[in-house]
Formats: structure tokens, sequence, C-alpha cells
């Protein structure tokens, strides 16, 4: 691959199935060190305000993706924004119309509604007449003088076969009669979404398109629009949808919907990576382990990109979560939970804290929690108190003698412990941690007491009692 691209229409936040698109994209050119650009398809002018295409290129950077050319960088091949390229448009239907592979066409929207209307009660696929195929000028001026702005179409051989290759569907054939002429550009003068996207390509050098499958009904039109013009098509792979668990189109019912929630939701990107590069694609023996970038571009496989529909699964993305959090390096789980460590803590605890809660946590939700235990209250859950009712005045008496005769040192200390109450295991340390975190189950306790301090720890013991 030499050059691969990502062309999104920047009418809403990405959406995971399309960012499950540019990640493929990505993977593909980087696999084998090929070009990748991003072009911002705005065609749509009201549905693609600017806030959308800022959020768009932030939501990629977090997830990893680097490119070469775009709207943001340039490059040789620009513009990137597929607005600033209307002039480049309107020579090249200019080429179309003086070769006759393309006409205007005068058909207003409710005439062209009622046609399909008819061939559909007449159990036919709907597909234009070609009414304004053969307008002579006369004809044409004559409808001009009554105000009509004409859109243009392309011309289809009326017989004829197709034949398109699919990176991930294999060959399929078409038959041109069934396609009809089509728009290349509507009648208010804007480039109909077959036409821009496929010329974009070719003159930006793109040999490889990764897209939705909801895309590969549009390839046959826009292999005969690059063949009209003799340019050169790119080979097509039409990803199989994304959908929800239950099957459905992905939406915010199932858990998240988009990049930015996932973000939102604290997932690390690494997590949201390597669950997003298995999404209909698999790594073969390397699929079990959470893998760095490089081994993700390394080791993807086009030819490894199945056809069955994908399933977003949560369940899923929080074992990768999971895996990424006990993967990254200390400073980034810091840099990580920023957000929710407070200034309670100096740098150098920050750290100390942040790994000794690594364990317990997914979310920087959790580590708020942890952190309001460890720096304000230790507020007892449900089961904590319990212990807690459950446990004599007398072994926090004891508790409290130990520690003051060891000096706070943990280890001598439940040694003391065990000798003076009779205790050991869950009926030691339960107690113990119920009065030091509040929970039953959560860090390490002899480093969390130790990062505590002596004075803290001896106050929660004192409390424990009353
Ligand atoms: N703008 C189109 C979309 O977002 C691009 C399709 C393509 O990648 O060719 O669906």
């Amino acid at each position: 691959i030499q050059k691969s691209r990502f062309a999104p229409s920047p009418t809403g936040y990405l959406h995971l199935g399309n960012a499950r698109t540019a990640l493929f994209a990505w993977l593909a050119a980087r696999h084998d060190g090929g070009h990748f650009l991003l072009r911002i398809e705005d065609t749509d002018r009201e549905r693609s305000p600017q806030q959308y295409e800022d959020a768009l290129l932030e939501d990629l950077r977090w997830l990893g993706l680097d490119w070469d050319e775009g709207p943001d960088c340039g490059g040789d091949f620009g513009p990137y924004r597929q607005m600033e390229r209307l002039g480049i448009y309107g020579e090249l239907y200019q080429r179309l119309l003086d070769a006759h592979l393309a006409y205007p066409c005068y058909c207003t929207p409710e005439m062209l509604a009622a046609e399909r209307e008819a061939q559909r009660a007449a159990g036919r696929a709907p597909r234009y007449s070609g009414r304004c195929r053969e307008l002579d000028a006369a004809a044409r001026a004559e409808l001009e003088a009554l105000g009509r702005q004409p859109s243009l179409r392309f011309r289809v051989a009326s017989t004829g076969r197709l034949r398109v290759d699919d990176l991930i569907w294999g060959e399929r054939e078409y038959s041109l009669e069934d396609l009809g002429d089509f728009v290349i550009r509507r009648s208010d003068g804007s480039p109909a979404f077959f036409f821009a996207n496929a010329v974009d390509d070719a003159l930006m050098g793109v040999d490889l398109v990764l897209r939705g499958e909801d895309h590969l009904s549009n390839t046959p039109r826009q292999i005969l629009i690059l063949q009209a013009l003799g340019m050169k098509a790119p080979t097509y792979g039409h990803l199989p949808l994304l959908l929800g668990s239950d099957g459905q189109p992905l939406s915010k019912r199932h858990g998240a919907a988009s990049l930015r929630d996932l973000r939102a939701e604290g997932f690390l990107p690494e997590a949201v990576r390597n669950y997003l590069a298995r999404l209909g694609h698999h790594y073969g023996e390397a699929d079990g382990r959470l893998l760095t970038d490089e081994e993700l571009r390394r080791e993807f496989r086009l030819d490894a990109i199945g056809r069955a529909p994908a399933h977003f699964d949560l369940a899923q993305l929080e074992h990768w979560q999971a895996q990424a959090v006990q993967s990254s390096t200390t400073e980034q789980l810091a840099q990580w939970l920023a957000p929710v460590l407070d200034e309670s803590l100096s740098p150098a605890e920050r750290l100390a804290f942040v790994e000794l809660i690594r364990p317990n946590i997914r979310f920087p939700a959790q580590a708020r929690d942890w952190l309001q235990r460890f720096v304000r209250d230790p507020e007892p859950d449900e089961e904590a108190l319990d212990v807690l009712r459950e446990t004599p005045e007398a072994f926090w008496m004891v508790a409290a003698a130990t520690f003051e005769a060891e000096n706070g040192d943990w280890k001598d200390w439940v040694t003391a412990l065990q000798e003076a109450s009779g205790r050991r295991g869950r009926a030691l340390f339960q107690p113990l941690r119920a009065a030091l975190t509040g929970r039953l189950h959560g860090p390490e306790l002899a480093g969390w007491c130790r990062l505590l301090g002596a004075e803290r720890c001896r106050q929660r013991l004192s409390q424990a009692g009353r």
C-alpha cells in the first residue's frame, strides 16, 4: 500500500464504526510504511460546522493516529476539504460535458419522486428514466428560461456489465442498465458524493480505500466516473458493519456510540485501539494479549478482515482496559488520572499512590474513590460496616497498643497483633481493612499504611473502636 486515507463527513462526533474504519485504514498504510491522508468531506455544508471537524481531528489524534496530508498540515495534493476543491471539480465536469459523458438534468424533485413511485408500483427497481438525456439546445434554453437549475447527470451505457473487485467481498458484477444515469453535481452546484469522493481519491494518489459496507453499492458508479475521466481507481475494501451486541446498529443504548463517549468514560486509547483493531480483524496468535502500537501495525493483515458483521461489546472493551491499565507506566497512569488526583498529594506521593491502587482500578472514577478514602474519610461501605459492628472494642484497644509498641512498623505490628488478639488471616485483616480503607477489598494494606503514615493510621484505629 502506497497511500490509504480516511475521508469523514464531519456531521457529528466520530462514530465508533468510523473510528474503526479510520484505524484499519491507518494500520493498513503504516503496516508497510505507506502514507496516510485525511480528507474532510464537507459538501453537506449545513451539517458540517467547523466544531465537528476540530473534534474529529482531536479524537483521531487521541486514538493515536497521525497523517502525512490533511486539512491541518497540508500536503502536495490539497486542498483537503472538499468545499475548497470546487474549482477542480468544475474543470472535470466540463470535460465530461464536452465528451457527452454527462448532461444537465432539469427534472424537479417532485417529478423524480413521481417517477420512482410509478416504477415501484409497477414492481421495478427505481432508477432515472433518462428524460433529460437527449434534450437539444432549444429545449434546454426553454427550461432554463423557466428558472430551472439543472443538476448534472453521468451518462451510463444502457447495456453491458461492470466487474468490481473488492478486497473483502471478492468479485461482483453489475448490469449497467440497473445503475441508471446518476447525479454528479447537485442543482445547487455542490458536488455529489459519488463524484467528489472518487475523483479526490484518484487525484490524491490513494491506492487503498477502506470504508464501511454501506458504500459497497456506490463503488460501480465511482469506477464508471474514474474510467470516463481516464483516472486510476484505487483498490476498494468494504468493512462489514459494526453493530451493537444485540445486532442492532450501534447507538448510545449500547453504552457508547462515539469515540468521545469512550473518552469521557475514562477509557485509555491503548485499550480502545486494541479492541477496535480486533473488531472484524484477528491477530492470529497474538490475539489474546494487549499489543503495542508497533505490534498492532506490524501484525495487521488485510486478509485477516472477515465478512461477518462485528459486534461491539463493552465487556470486551473493559477487558482490554484492565490490560492497558496494568501495562501502563506509572507516569502514564498518573497523567491519565491527573484530573481526579487533586493537590492533596505531593508529586512523589502521587506516583506511589497510583502504583498502590493500580490493581484495583480500571477507570478514573475508581481512583477518585480510593483517593477520597485515602486523604479524607475511609467512610465504610455496607460490608465494611458489618465487619466493624462485629468487632469487639477489645480488639481495637489491642490493635492500638501493639501499633504504638511496634512504632507502626507493619510487619512487627501484624505479628504482635496476631499474638495478642489470637486472630489471623481474614479475621485479622478484614477489620483492619474496614477501619483503614472503609472497604473489605482493595489495595495492598501494608503499602496503604506506609503511605498513609503512622499518625493517620493511629487516628483511624482509634476511631474504629468507638
Ligand atoms: N464521507 C464518506 C463517509 O463518511 C466517505 C466514504 C469513503 O470513505 O469513501 O461515509
